[in-house]
C-alpha cells in the first residue's frame, strides 16, 4: 500500500501538517494518476496541471506560515458547469466549447482562499441534463468500477475522477440526483446540501429553483470538511439563505440512540433490483444497531408524482434559462447566417445538443400560454404538496432512508435511444431537490462488484443529523474503503 492509497482530505492534511509530503508532492502524485487512468476512465475536461503547481506552492507557503485549513493544498476536480475565472468553462456543450469565464464561482472564491489545488475541470452531461454522461458532447466517461458501465450523471466525472483517485475530492451540482446518482454509481460519498446553504453564484443555470453545489468525497468525514468551506450566506445570490454554517465535522458520532428514521415504501419502486433493496435493508439494520430507531413501510403518497412535476418544472427553468444563448453574448455564434435570426436559429441547432433541446420544446410547451395552467401550474402545485408531505414526516422522523437508485450502474449505450428509462434512474433522488431538503448519497453494498448507495434524507438546514448517520454507519462497515483495481 503506499500512501496515495484511498487518500482522503482528513488524512492528507495530516501528512501535510506532519510534513510528511508537501502538496506539490501530492499534486504530483495526482497528476501521475490522472496520466495513467485518464485515458480509461475520461473523467475529465481539462486537466489544469500547470495552474495545479503554482497553487501547490501557494498551498506550501500557506501551510508553513501555519494558515493550513484541511482543504489547504488538496488536489480538487471541479464539474465544468461552475465558472473558472481564465480557465475554459464547457459545460460539456458545444456552446460553451470555448467560453472562458471573467469571474470566478463563488464555491471557487470561497476554496481559492484557503489554498485549493485544482487539477482539472470534470465531464458531465450537457447543461447537467442527463444521467450517465452520455450527453456530454464531447466524449462519455466510463465508470472505474466497470469501464463498460456508466459512471452516473451528471457529475459523472466528478464522481468517477474520485473513485479513480485522480482527485481527493469534487465539486458537482445536483438538479435532480447529479450529484447523489452518480456517487452511488461509483461508491463515493455524495452530498445535495440544503437549497440556499451553498451559494450558485456562477454555477451556470440549469433549473435555478432546484440546483444546488455539493461535495463528492471519500469519505464522510471529507464531505463535512467540504462543505464546512463552500457553505454560508452569499450576496450575490439571491436564494441563499442567511442562516448560521455549524461546524460539520462536530456531528461526526457514532451513536445513534435517539433518533427516528423513517423507511418510505414509495421508493422501493416496481423495477427495482432486488441486491438494491436487500442491501439498502441490511444496511439499515445496520443502522438499527447502531442504536437508532427505524420505522419500516411508511408512506409518502406524492411521491410518485415527483417526476412528472420534475419534468416539468426543470425543462420550464432550462428554457428560460438557456435562452441566454443566442450567439451574441456567449460562446458558440454560427457565422455565415442570411440574418440575425437566421444566425440565432442556426447557433441553437448546431450548438446544442439533441437532450437539450429536448428538453428546451419540453419547458417552451409548458410554459406557452395555453398551457401554462395545466402543466406548469399544477406542477407548482404539486410540488407544494411534496414538500408538505416531506414537512409532515420531518415531524415525526429525524431523518428518512431510501436507495440512491433503482439499480446498480447500466452498461453505455443502454438507455440512450429511451429518454423515460434514463430519467427513471433519477426517481428516488428528484423529490428531494422539488422539496429543496437536503440528502446525502453513501457506499452500501455491491451486487456482482457494481455499486449500490443508500441515500439518507434530512430536514431543511438538517445536514447535521445525515453527517451523524452516515459518520456512524461508516464507522461500522468498510463499503466506503474499497477501491476499484483502476487505481
Ligand atoms: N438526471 C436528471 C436530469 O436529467 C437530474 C440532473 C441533475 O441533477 N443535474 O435532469
Amino acid at each position: 500500500m503506499t500512501i496515495i492509497d484511498k487518500l482522503t482530505i482528513h488524512k492528507a492534511s495530516q501528512l501535510l501538517r506532519s510534513k510528511q509530503i508537501s502538496s506539490v508532492e501530492l499534486t504530483k502524485i495526482i497528476l501521475e494518476c490522472i496520466k495513467r487512468t485518464e485515458p480509461r476512465v475520461k473523467s475529465l475536461i481539462s486537466i489544469t496541471e500547470e495552474l495545479a503547481l503554482q497553487q501547490a506552492e501557494k498551498a506550501d507557503k500557506l501551510i508553513a506560515e501555519g494558515n493550513q485549513n484541511p482543504l489547504t493544498g488538496i488536489p480538487a476536480v471541479i464539474k465544468d458547469n461552475m465558472c473558472t475565472k481564465g480557465i475554459k468553462t464547457t459545460c460539456s456543450s458545444k456552446m460553451l466549447e470555448s467560453y472562458v469565464p471573467p469571474f470566478n464561482a463563488t464555491v471557487i472564491d470561497k476554496l481559492n482562499s484557503i489554498g485549493m489545488v485544482m487539477v482539472g475541470k470534470s465531464n458531465m452531461d450537457e447543461f447537467a441534463m442527463g444521467s450517465s454522461t452520455e450527453n456530454s458532447a464531447f466524449f462519455t466517461t466510463h465508470n472505474p468500477w466497470d469501464l463498460d458501465r456508466v459512471p452516473g450523471g451528471s457529475s459523472g466525472g466528478s464522481a468517477a475522477c474520485v473513485a479513480a483517485g485522480e482527485a481527493i475530492y469534487s465539486l458537482g451540482s445536483d438538479t435532480g440526483g447529479s450529484i447523489r446518482q452518480p456517487a452511488g454509481f461509483c461508491s463515493v460519498t455524495g452530498l445535495k446540501p440544503t437549497y440556499g446553504r451553498v451559494s450558485r453564484y456562477g454555477l451556470v443555470a440549469f433549473a435555478s429553483s432546484l440546483d444546488q453545489i455539493g461535495p463528492l468525497t471519500q469519505d464522510i468525514e471529507d464531505c463535512a470538511l467540504v462543505m464546512n468551506c463552500i457553505s454560508g450566506f452569499d450576496e450575490k445570490d439571491s436564494t441563499s439563505v442567511p442562516c448560521e454554517v455549524p461546524d460539520y465535522t462536530k456531528c461526526l458520532k457514532t451513536d445513534l440512540k435517539g433518533l427516528r428514521i423513517g423507511i418510505p415504501r414509495e421508493y422501493f419502486v416496481e423495477g427495482m433490483q432486488p441486491e438494491v433493496k436487500s442491501s439498502v435493508e441490511t444496511a439499515i439494520k445496520k443502522i438499527q444497531e447502531l442504536g437508532a430507531e427505524i420505522i419500516w413501510d411508511i408512506s409518502l403518497p406524492h411521491t410518485p408524482y415527483a417526476l412528472a412535476v420534475y419534468y416539468i418544472l426543470a425543462p420550464s427553468e432550462a428554457s428560460a434559462n438557456l435562452a441566454r444563448y443566442d450567439g451574441v453574448k456567449y460562446g458558440f455564434s454560427f457565422k455565415d447566417a442570411k440574418n440575425m435570426w437566421d444566425a440565432m436559429e442556426k447557433t441553437r441547432q448546431f450548438g446544442f445538443g439533441s437532450e437539450v433541446k429536448r428538453r428546451i420544446m419540453l419547458g417552451t410547451y409548458a410554459l406557452s400560454s395555453g398551457y401554462y395552467d395545466a402543466y406548469y401550474l399544477k406542477a407548482q402545485k404539486v410540488r407544494t404538496l411534496i414538500r408538505k408531505e416531506f414537512d409532515q414526516a420531518f415531524e415525526r422522523y429525524d431523518a428518512l432512508i431510501t436507495p440512491t437508485s433503482p439499480t446498480v450502474p447500466f452498461k453505455i449505450g443502454e438507455k440512450t435511444s429511451d429518454p423515460v428509462q434514463m430519467y427513471l434512474s433519477d426517481v428516488c433522488t428528484l423529490p428531494i431537490n422539488i422539496a429543496g431538503i437536503p440528502a446525502v448519497s453513501i457506499p452500501a453494498g455491491f451486487a456482482k462488484g457494481l455499486p449500490i448507495g443508500m441515500q439518507i434524507i434530512g430536514k431543511p438546514f438538517g445536514e447535521e443529523t445525515l453527517f451523524k448517520i452516515a459518520y456512524a454507519y461508516q464507522m461500522a462497515t468498510d463499503w466506503h474503503l474499497q477501491k476499484p483495481t483502476i487505481c
